[in-house]
């Protein structure tokens, strides 16, 4: 499989085996080490950024590029990123890079500067004082709360071309074994290139060939310090998306100054971004279609074949979540490698396990964001809802017992060591019998599924009970909702790994306490039930009506043609509109994004796309609940926002969407009565109304399914009781697996 992708190709002077990267990705890891006094940035934790990226190597990354490394101090994006010419960097760095090469990877250091994108609130400069954010021009950003950005002076955008080229050294120093140049997603380089940031006029900015200057001396000083040996990537920004900024054009012209020419040869690769942090069209969240910035890549691949150097490589980044589709995209003939960074944090073996043709296995990333991309956005430590091992590889180890691994087994092994993670013979699963009976897993749902997965992949004995005849519990739910189907794809690779390691999983069965005596602990892991509303004494009148049913109901079953009120306006209730006024199938879906943001997406490759693979079956009850031809959907909370509990990243994204569907939202009201045909509220104004309802659709919580632990108490079988049987308040899947790793660790 995958004969394209498996292609080895070269990267300046670096041979690579294949045609997947790590992209950079900002894990929190990076200045977690000890503070130096005085200096800029503290170091990085070098023990677990170094264990977290060998992981990724061993599981096939042909190359690594790190998260942003700021070139100097106003250049970080936040207090959690280092600064590469900082004291001790460099040191903690070079045992990042030794484990790497351990390894047999190769891996690049990305030289950032965050520009007006630098988030201070609390970070103070070298001398104690507030740390403030530069910029080519004194132009805001809503998320810097009102902070306008100090403009460099001439003499500051000289030194700064200076600190990015000292920061290449170091790099090299450290035994990087290239160096990717950030001017993309609108960090400072992107910045100066742009015209709604660079108001200058001056050698550095006026017009598009002086916006273009200050990239182009960065990437010239960068070329100069690291020599013609070591390969410089540049990302750029594709396309802003951003209105009256940089055009298609500007952009050609910037990355055919950038890869120089072959008399002065600059970059040895284009790296493609799309997207500044500001823009209101969204790039990485599910929502997103599959592929859907191909076409920004392949535009820019067609300025670097129009330029003095043609064969320049061109990366492609961004809403890839299966190898299968980057097979599909290098086939088109037009860029030479892919990056993805989050499918490497959901299953650091994503590649190695695509190229031993294990797709079945794969976790797949969900696009959430919700333990990645939200919490780097707060300064925390990343990790991955799917794979709760993220970024603590340390704290949390996997035997290695040297079995052999599918990169291995296909040929493209960059790794000398076997990786337990993912390795197809488990010999020590095997051994079970012999250790006593293990753990059992009680509910197949996200915390479940954590715990088994990680039980069986250390190599003991677990079994699974599940009392639906599928696992993934409210992910398999979730998967119901469009754009969401990559949750029924994670929930089947870990499935399946499952299965590989020779757990027994039970389904559609409910575990009795009988059934769990001698297991060495139980995990229980039985998850939430909607809560239903009382249509008694003190209730909502009519909540017992027949048109009235819950979420799990709703969207298993399917709704009836006409208006839908949605009572509870977290997550849920957003779903559940989500799956009443979006389409379902993924080729609809994405020509309706393109539609509403402008875009050209080339159907074809989304049409082929990944999602459909994983399509969740169609409603039992009503399978053509789409469209709602003049049905209104209406989402009501009593208190607070609609989607609290969403993801920052993912919010203003569904919550757009819904809107644009023509989707009510009314917050503050209060419940009268449910009728045939209608629901009866008082609105935020005091007002009375009637909101069209032929169904209501109940998502206002959800209960704690629980009962097992007391009894296994008492009868002294270790137990713990996780994610939402153990606290239904919220439905928070990224505390839930954490939980269910924890437990499976501790008993
Ligand atoms: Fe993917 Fe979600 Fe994991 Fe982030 S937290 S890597 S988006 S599955």
């Amino acid at each position: 499989p995958l004969a394209l992708t498996r292609r080895p190709w070269r990267l300046g002077t670096l041979e690579l085996p294949h045609r997947v990267l790590l992209g950079s990705m900002h894990t929190g890891l990076e200045a977690a080490g000890v503070a130096v006094p005085g200096a800029w940035s503290a170091v990085p934790d070098s023990r677990a950024l170094a264990a977290f990226y060998r992981e990724r190597v061993e599981g096939g990354a042909a190359l690594v590029v790190t998260g942003g490394l700021a070139v100097d101090g106003p250049g970080r994006g936040g207090a959690d990123y280092a600064v590469l010419t900082a004291p001790g960097v460099g040191e903690a760095l070079a045992e990042v890079t030794a484990a790497v090469h351990e390894a047999g990877g190769r891996i690049a250091a990305q030289l950032f500067h965050a520009g007006r994108y630098a988030l201070f609130s609390e970070v103070v400069g070298e001398s104690g004082e507030p740390a403030e954010a530069v910029a080519p021009s004194p132009v805001p950003w809503r998320a810097a709360r009102g902070a306008v950005p100090r403009e460099l002076t001439h003499d500051d955008v000289l030194a700064t071309v200076e600190h990015f080229a000292d920061a290449a050294r170091v790099a090299v120093a450290a035994g990087f074994d290239a160096v990717e140049v950030m001017a993309s997603e609108g960090y400072l380089l992107n910045q100066f290139c742009s015209p709604l940031t660079n108001l200058r006029d001056d050698a550095w900015g006026g017009d598009p060939v002086r916006r273009r200057a200050f990239p182009l001396a960065v990437v010239r000083a960068v070329r100069a310090a690291v020599g013609p040996g070591v390969p410089v990537l540049v990302r750029v920004s594709g396309d802003d998306l951003m209105p009256g900024s940089s055009t298609p054009d500007d952009v050609a012209a910037l990355v055919r100054e950038l890869v120089g020419t072959p008399d002065e040869p600059l970059a040895d690769a284009v790296n493609v971004g799309v997207g500044w942090h500001e823009s209101t069209v969204p790039t990485v969240q599910s929502a997103v279609p599959h592929g859907a910035w191909i076409p920004v890549a392949e535009r820019v691949a067609a300025a670097v074949r129009t330029s003095a150097r043609p064969d320049v490589p061109v990366i492609a980044s961004n809403r890839f979540t299966d190898l299968r589709d980057v097979e599909t995209v290098l086939a088109r003939g037009t860029v030479d490698a892919v990056a993805l960074a989050r499918p490497f944090l959901a299953d650091p073996a994503v590649v190695a396990k695509s190229l031993a043709g294990r797709f079945d296995l794969v976790t797949t990333c969900l696009g959430c964001d919700q333990a990645c991309i939200d919490r780097s956005l707060v300064g925390e430590r990343v990790s991955c809802l799917v794979n709760p091992r993220a970024g603590r590889e340390v704290e949390l180890p996997l035997p290695a017992d040297g079995a052999s691994t599918f990169a291995e087994q296909a040929g493209s092994a960059p790794s000398k060591r076997g990786n337990q993670a993912w390795s197809v013979r488990n010999p020590l699963a095997r051994r079970g019998a012999e250790v006593g009976r293990g753990l059992a897993v009680v509910g197949g749902g996200p915390a479940g599924l954590a715990a088994a997965v990680d039980v069986a992949r250390r190599g003991h004995p677990v079994t699974v009970f599940e009392a639906r005849e599928v696992l993934g519990g409210q992910l398999e739910l979730a998967a119901r909702v469009p754009g969401k189907e990559d949750y029924a794809a994670a929930v089947a690779g870990l499935t399946a790994e499952l299965d590989e390691l020779g757990a027994d999983v039970r389904l559609g069965v409910r575990a009795r306490v009988e059934d769990l005596v001698g297991f060495d602990g139980v995990v229980v892991a039985t998850g939430v039930r909607p809560r239903r509303l009382d249509a008694g004494p003190g209730g909502l009148p009519g909540a017992d009506l027949p048109h009235v049913v819950d979420y799990e109901t709703a969207l298993r079953d399917g709704m009836p043609a006409g208006s839908v009120a949605i009572i509870g306006g977290g997550g849920v209730g957003v779903d559940v509109a989500t799956f009443l006024v979006e389409e379902h199938d993924e080729a609809a879906r994405a020509a309706r994004f393109a539609d509403r943001f402008g875009l050209e997406l080339d159907m074809a490759l989304v049409g082929a796309g990944h999602g459909q693979r994983w399509a969740a079956p169609p409603p039992a009850r009503f399978p053509t609940a789409q469209p709602r031809p003049g049905g209104q959907v209406t989402v009501l909370r009593r208190s607070g926002k609609i989607g609290t509990g969403i993801g920052v990243t993912s919010r203003w994204v569904v919550l757009g969407a819904l809107r644009h569907a023509g989707v009510q939202m009314l917050t503050g009201v209060s419940y009268t009565r449910i009728r045939p045909g209608s629901l009866e509220i008082v609105d935020a104004d005091g007002a009375a109304r009637e909101v069209p309802a032929d169904t209501v659709v109940v998502c206002a919580g959800q209960e704690a399914v629980t009962g097992l632990a007391g009894e296994l108490d008492r009868l002294g079988v270790p137990c713990a009781v996780v994610g939402g049987a153990r606290d239904s308040r919220t439905l928070d899947a990224v505390r839930a697996t954490r939980e269910g790793l924890a437990a499976a660790r501790a008993l």
